[in-house]
């Protein structure tokens, strides 16, 4: 007889739940938490770490309840949080969903396929590249997209911060921390960060040039220099630094459902206030839905929202 079947290596025991919720950012493990309390059989499907981009925030001052938490600490306590209520966890990658049936069928990166009677969709969103040339080319190598992740690489150095949102202002300011000097590049001539951050901002070393866009990262080895167009006179000049850190926005994670659920022109997933899709079962919760705000705090409110309505397919 053999010591093992393997065929049956990584095979989950349980395929059949009433939720499956896809992505363990905030909105996913609000779910899970709210799924687990109203006594739903919840499986979270996650492919890397569970914690979502709170991970890559270094402190958050905006979650209620702590008045400054780093992004480990919160992403530990969701989670911890999520499991206490029975909430299962898988690391697979969901890479094709039938959403449109009334039992939804969900297949993995690992050949699994599970069944749910409804789905909550929290694959949150990547961030959006720059698209000039030696973006690519030197990713990893002075580019980064995550000051958090790669900050440390660059004490006493010079790094330029590209775009004007709560992203680019936050991790700017974490960078005045390590860098010798940091240099916001924003296409305006005004913040789109919330006024605390912008305060700070202005209050730090950090240095603006305003009305400008990078049109090219160059050196050798490693990044060496931006090119930086002044959109209102055109000039042209030659920036020396040691990084690019690139915050100009978001692109939702939607691929393998958009042919199913609706989106926005820009792929952000449409849900009515109840954050249901036009699929019944189906709903989309934190930064991948069309909404005005994208918080910890919103996503966490969108999974509550999301599971206390999905619970009239249970009664
Ligand atoms: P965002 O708010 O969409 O801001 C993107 C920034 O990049 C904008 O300033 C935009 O300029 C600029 N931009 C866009 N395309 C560009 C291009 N091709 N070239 C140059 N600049 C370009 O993105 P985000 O800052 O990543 O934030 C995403 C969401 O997460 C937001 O809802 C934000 O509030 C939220 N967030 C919240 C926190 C927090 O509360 N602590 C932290 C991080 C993020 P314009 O201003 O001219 O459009």
């Amino acid at each position: 007889m053999p010591l093992f079947n393997l065929s049956n290596v990584s095979k989950p025991k349980e395929t059949n739940y009433d939720v499956a919720i896809i992505g363990a950012g905030p909105g996913g493990l609000a779910s899970a938490i709210y799924a687990g309390r109203a006594g739903l059989k919840t499986i979270v499907f996650e492919k890397s770490t569970e914690g979502g981009q709170i991970l890559l925030t270094d402190m958050i001052e905006d979650y209620p309840g702590f008045v400054s938490i780093s992004g480990n600490a919160l992403a530990e306590n969701f989670l911890n949080h999520a499991k206490t209520f029975g909430a299962n966890f898988t690391n697979e990658e969901i890479i094709e969903a039938d959403l449109v049936s009334k039992i939804k069928r969900l297949k993995t990166d690992l050949g699994n396929e599970y069944t749910a009677k409804t789905v909550v969709i929290a694959t949150g969103s990547n961030p959006r590249k720059l698209g000039v040339p030696g973006e690519e080319e030197f990713m990893n190598r002075g580019v980064s997209y995550c000051a958090v992740c790669d900050g440390s690489f660059f004490k006493d150095k010079r790094v330029v911060v590209i775009g004007g949102g709560d992203s680019a202002v936050e991790e700017g300011l974490y960078m005045t921390k390590i860098a010798k000097e940091v240099t916001l590049i924003h296409r305006r001539d005004k913040l789109r960060a919330q006024k605390i951050a912008q305060e700070r901002a202005f209050k730090s070393k950090m240095k603006f040039i305003w009305d400008s866009v990078v049109t090219e990262i160059g050196g050798s080895k490693s990044v060496e220099y931006v090119m930086i167009r002044n959109l209102k006179t055109n000039e042209m000049t030659k920036y020396p630094t040691d990084g690019v850190f690139i915050y100009v926005g978001l692109i939702p994670n939607t691929q393998i459902f958009k042919d199913q659920v609706k989106t926005d022109e820009n792929g952000f997933i449409l849900t009515d206030e109840h954050m249901e899709t036009n699929l019944e079962g189906v709903y989309a919760v934190g930064d991948v839905r069309k909404t005005p705000l994208r918080q910890i705090v919103t996503a966490a409110s969108d999974g509550a929202i999301a599971v206390i309505d999905m619970t009239k397919y249970f009664d």
